[in-house]
């Protein structure tokens, strides 16, 4: 009798298993409308972003500020709580609270994250973590190495993970990679074990720090793409649901050096993985694709008056201004304006040159990104965040409750709600139209 009520009862939860609902959630870091529809005008097409059956729109704000930071938003869009700027999985009152990711691992879940930054840094971090300050970079590394909330981990970082001695930053002696390999963890760092690998914890480090930006990435690191690729393939093969997180890391970065080309490449590598999400749910049937921004950054303008973007000449850039002064020399002044002539079509005057070389050498990247931005039609308002709200698309069964305005901590209740994986008691949703 005692068995087959344990057998029953392993029957009825394998049950709800099998049927349980992947997550695919993809995060554009600094990615609102603007950011994607300059990355659509530049590639001339639809974005496969833009392609999703239902959207809708979000708020970005914190619990002490109208424009956000990276922590609180990924804990309001994982956790379901606001908090402070700066603090990760730790509200205002300083109690801990789950995020999803940690709710679904208990619930029998798959968990993995797929990155372009390190993997401690605020966004992946809110996945796992708890802490005050998104700076306490050493202390997330040993709460992702000790917690074993995810079981697939790509992204960059490797110097939170080991001691000082070892080439690291960490000043406590202990070396996580070992702990998590002694965990059961493979541990790899190159695009060649990452196409090989075949494990259902993995630990993939591509860098020591974050991954170059897909402008200038060197074939020793994996696009995002095929990092997220991989990542659906080793999360779903034990057929167990699964919830992946997957951050377009840098189009924020490239927001913030005001940079369009930067944020044009960005932006499609991002839509390349959402392409490869897509593409999994669809043959599916049973995963939830969700991709959004966590907040705005850079205050980007499609135009910067006179009615029009001078999209033929930005086509034709040929890289960031981070790469343009990499080979140009500002006190070289005749070469530095036939570079920029040659990389994005703009004359420059005397006085202008003038300008850019009082700029200090440490702001002259994003200063020279946002002169030559403007000059082809692109405007700028900030080299921070703003308090833009952000668009939310998603696919799959429950996409259709990803639509009308909602704040930011809607979309983990909605998830959490449609994954059942939590018993907080949230506000209940309405039906909205057909679907699912
Ligand atoms: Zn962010």
């Amino acid at each position: 009798m005692k068995l087959r009520s344990v057998l029953v009862l392993a029957l009825v939860f394998i049950t709800a298993l099998a049927f349980s609902l992947n997550v695919i959630f993809l995060v554009g870091d600094g990615m609102s409308f603007n950011q994607l529809l300059l990355a659509s005008i530049l590639e001339g097409r639809v974005l496969t972003t833009m392609t999703l059956p239902y959207t809708g729109i979000t708020t970005t704000y914190s619990a002490d500020s109208w424009v956000t930071d990276s922590a609180p938003a990924g804990t309001a869009l994982f956790s379901g709580y606001k908090t402070l700027n700066r603090a990760i999985g730790v509200p205002p009152d300083g109690t801990l609270v789950p995020s999803m990711y940690e709710l679904a691992k208990k619930s029998g879940y798959n968990i993995g994250i797929a990155v372009t930054c390190r993997v401690t840094h605020a966004t992946p971090a809110a996945v796992y973590g708890h802490v005050a300050s998104r700076d306490d970079e050493v202390t997330l590394a040993k709460q992702l190495a000790e917690s074993g909330v995810v079981d697939v981990i790509f992204g960059g970082g490797w110097d939170m993970f080991v001691p000082t001695a070892q080439g690291g930053r960490r000043t406590d002696g202990l070396n996580l990679i070992e702990m998590m390999t002694k965990n059961g963890y493979e541990y790899i760092t190159t695009p060649e074990q990452l196409n090989k690998v075949s494990s259902s914890k993995v630990l993939g480090l591509f860098t020591k720090g974050h991954l170059d930006p897909v402008s200038s990435r060197p074939a020793n690191q994996p696009t995002l793409d095929a990092m997220t690729k991989k990542a659906i393939e080793l999360l779903s093969k034990d057929g167990k649901p699964f919830m992946l997180m997957v951050e377009g890391s840098q189009i924020d970065w490239e927001s913030h050096a005001n940079d369009f080309y930067g944020v044009w490449k960005e932006v499609v590598e991002f839509d390349n993985a959402v392409k490869v999400a897509l593409e999994f749910a669809a043959k599916d049937g049973n995963t939830l694709v969700v991709v959004l921004g966590d907040h705005e950054t850079g205050g980007l303008s499609l135009s910067k008056g006179g009615y029009t973007i001078n999209v033929e000449q930005a086509r034709k850039a040929k890289g960031t201004t981070q790469m343009f002064l990499a080979q140009y020399n500002i006190s070289e002044k005749d070469k530095f304006m036939a570079g920029l002539k040659e990389w994005y079509g703009i004359s420059v005057t005397d006085a202008e040159y003038e300008n850019l070389k009082k700029i200090p050498a440490s702001d002259l990247r994003r200063q020279l990104a946002r002169f030559v931005g403007e000059k082809l039609g692109f405007g700028w308002t900030t080299f921070d965040h703003t308090a833009a709200p952000v668009p939310v698309y998603a696919f799959g069964p429950g996409a259709h409750y990803f639509t009308g305005f909602m704040d930011n901590t809607d979309v983990p209740k909605i998830l959490m709600t449609l994954t059942r994986i939590s018993s907080i008691t949230f506000p209940v949703i309405k039906e909205t139209g057909s679907g699912y």
